[in-house]
């Protein structure tokens, strides 16, 4: 227990009170996970994908230099995933900097859009092995994941990622967990159920359905699925037909809610925990932060257009990772998520039980004032993720 709220609130607030009188400030917690922009070239233009409207920067590599000096925090690290805006097995080295995480004794994940998934890259992914591979699509069927995807082929993505499963098994290894990332839109919820038929017949882990949560076109924002208002019955009937279908498969779907909240007390990718690093070797909180390298791009917020220009903290070419995570400025955007949690936890470790309705609404009440007077930072208050998408 004390272990899951160092992990989501810092500090235990008994133990701050006491640091608070001795007039310490906070100790600096440090992150555990790591995500790496391996490359930004890629072999798809992907409808959905920032990359496809601003791609006009130089495609690039992340250098192996730069990945031998960030690898000396690995260490320090639970997990390294390799991931940014591009396809992270177009990397040459790719296989060389998860065996480098591996060596320094952190686990490796990546994700990818499939097509390069042949024969020699499964044996190497197998032989590290890597703990975590997640497959990309877009569709249910050739017709709507290839008109998404372009340039990819549903037929031999899944023929792809059935040989990984089945080397897996010959292989007799619980590694890597493989899962399989159904996008949910407008276009695919309807097919929900079937992909979950396919994601268990092929002998994935886990389907798990993330959102077209940074849209950065009006026609990506409008095939959106979530919302602040009620839920659309129809998405919810798809969900939930599809949630019946996986109980009785036995097999493991996860599907975020259909309506936000400003309620969420801290987004999924938790920057109090994880940062970015891009192909530049630039640190951002997530990859939201810096698209394309470090483009400017718009993306789209309840129909609006949201200029949006990176958010660096500092780049690893100068400085190193312990220096940028210590910043006065980056622990400030920090702060603002671990105050908003640790005023949320306050509120709720103060209240003992709630015997009646009017006491539950007053809680409630105090809750959304709370949250209120701790807002997400504002960077994040205009992106979807930040209300649970
Ligand atoms: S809310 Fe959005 S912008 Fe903020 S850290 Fe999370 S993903 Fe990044």
């Amino acid at each position: 227990m004390k272990r899951i709220f160092r992990t989501l609130f810092g500090e235990n607030p008994e133990k701050e009170a006491q640091r608070k009188k001795r007039g310490e400030t906070a100790p600096l917690m440090g992150p555990a996970v790591a995500q790496v922009e391996v490359t930004t070239r890629c072999n798809f233009k992907c409808t959905m994908c920032p990359r496809t409207y601003y791609s006009g920067e130089k495609n690039r590599d992340f250098s192996w230099d730069l990945f031998e000096k960030l690898s000396a925090f690995f260490p320090k690290l639970e997990l390294v995933h390799l991931q940014g805006w591009g396809e992270p097995l177009l990397h040459p080295r790719i296989f060389d900097m998860a065996a480098l995480v591996r060596q320094k004794n952190a686990r490796v994940a990546f994700t990818t859009n499939g097509s390069l998934l042949h024969e020699t890259a499964i044996a190497e992914i197998l032989r590290l092995p890597m703990q975590h591979v997640t497959v990309s699509m877009a569709g249910a069927d050739a017709s709507v994941h290839d008109a998404i995807r372009v340039g990819s082929s549903f037929d031999a993505l899944l023929g792809n990622v059935a040989n990984l499963v089945e080397a897996k098994k010959r292989a007799n290894l619980k590694e890597p967990v493989v899962h399989l990332s159904y996008m949910l839109t407008r276009n695919s919820i309807v097919d929900l159920s079937k992909m979950v038929r396919k994601a268990h017949e092929i002998g994935v882990d886990r389907l798990v359905t993330p959102n077209l949560d940074c849209p950065v076109t009006k026609k990506e924002d409008d095939s959106t699925i979530f919302g602040f208002d009620v839920p659309d019955r129809d998405f919810q009937h798809a969900i939930d037909e599809a949630q019946i279908l996986a109980n009785q498969l036995k097999f493991r779907l996860n599907v975020y809610p259909l309506k936000l909240s400003d309620e969420i007390l801290c987004c999924e990718l938790n920057p109090v925990k994880q940062f970015f690093v891009n192909v530049h070797g630039d640190v951002a909180p997530c990859a939201y932060a810096s698209v394309m390298g470090r483009s400017d791009y718009c993306r789209y917020f309840s129909g609006e257009e949201v200029p949006t220009s990176p958010l660096l903290f500092g780049s690893l070419a100068t400085e190193d990772i312990d220096e940028i995570w210590g910043k006065k400025e980056y622990r400030r955007f920090r702060l603002d998520y671990q105050n908003r949690m640790q005023a949320y936890n306050n509120l709720s470790v103060n209240r003992t039980s709630i015997h009646s309705m009017f006491a539950l609404q007053d809680y409630l009440r105090e809750i959304d004032c709370v949250l209120a007077d701790h807002p997400v930072p504002r960077f994040c208050r205009k992106c979807y993720k930040a209300y649970g998408a």
